[in-house]
């Protein structure tokens, strides 16, 4: 971590070579984690958020575009890790399985879906937004052009990338029909978008459910990301003695971020996958 201030170092030059230095360092968790993961598959878990960690993030999220050998790379690495391997998206599953196939480990929604029947009592059910929380962000939207609402069922998502200036309303709109609703509701912020979801779950949260089911416990998880969202998730595997890896963009933009790009995270995957055999 880059803990020193300007006055400290004395100088800005100093400070500039210290940034310098740890976003080596930083940066070199990633080669070194890798050669790790293949000398010891059995030890570690991988868990991926999507938009802006595996793919480039783009105008509009349904244009995404999936890299050719990335579907492959992923199978070879999960097999890799016996199973371990995880997809933490706040996508829907169906959206996940159009994009990435059938058969990973997911959990989509900001931790409300998972690819598995959650244990009963403990977890997260899935239900559509209320109707008077929709019909008041369809007003709200309504009410700035550029704005895009997509409906998510139980979590509701407005993108600004086209109306970026429309963010302050947006943002406070969305709290006072929260408030005014009385729900227990909260508001993500994530890249170019704000999503609307109940209380309770996280990608933080999903990790958890993870990492209590075979093959994922006992294993040190890694949790790759791109914004705010994926924070809970990085503290959950900071927590059990794993890692979070921060992918560089509008949320994360220090320069000693361990992948400066989707393509690195890419790259590291496949690097990974080559080391299967
Ligand atoms: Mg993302």
């Amino acid at each position: 971590m880059l803990t020193r201030s300007r006055n400290e170092t004395g100088s800005h030059n100093d400070e500039a070579s210290l940034v310098a230095h740890q976003a080596a360092s930083e940066r070199g968790i990633v080669a070194s984690l890798a050669l790790d993961i293949a000398g010891n598959p059995d030890g570690f878990a991988i868990f991926t958020d999507f938009d802006g960690t595996l793919v480039d993030i783009v105008g509009r999220p349904e244009d995404v575009v999936v890299p050719r050998g990335l579907r492959t790379d992923i199978r070879r690495v999960r097999t890799l890790l016996g199973g371990a391997f995880a997809i933490v998206t706040g996508r829907t599953l169906t959206e996940v399985g159009r994009f990435l196939g059938k058969g990973l480990d997911a959990s989509g929604l900001h931790g409300i879906e998972f690819t598995f029947a959650p244990p009963a009592g403990q977890s997260p059910r899935a239900g559509d937004a209320p109707r008077e929380l929709v019909e008041g962000i369809v007003r709200i939207v309504a009410a700035d052009p550029g704005l895009r609402l997509e409906n998510k069922g139980a979590i509701i998502a407005v993108h600004y990338r086209q109306a970026p200036a429309a963010h302050g309303r947006l943002r406070s709109g969305l709290l006072d029909l929260i408030a005014a609703l009385r729900l227990d509701h909260q508001i993500k912020e994530g890249r170019a978008v704000i999503e609307v979801m109940p209380r309770g779950q996280s990608k933080g949260t999903a990790l958890l459910e993870f990492m209590q089911r075979t093959p994922f416990a006992g294993r040190r998880p890694i949790m790759i990301g791109d914004d705010r969202a994926d924070e809970d998730a990085f503290a959950v595997a900071r927590e059990a003695g794993g890692f979070g890896l921060r992918v560089a963009g509008e949320h994360f933009n220090r320069g000693d971020e361990p992948f400066a790009h989707a393509r690195e995270v890419r790259a590291w995957l496949a690097t990974l996958a080559g080391r299967m055999s």
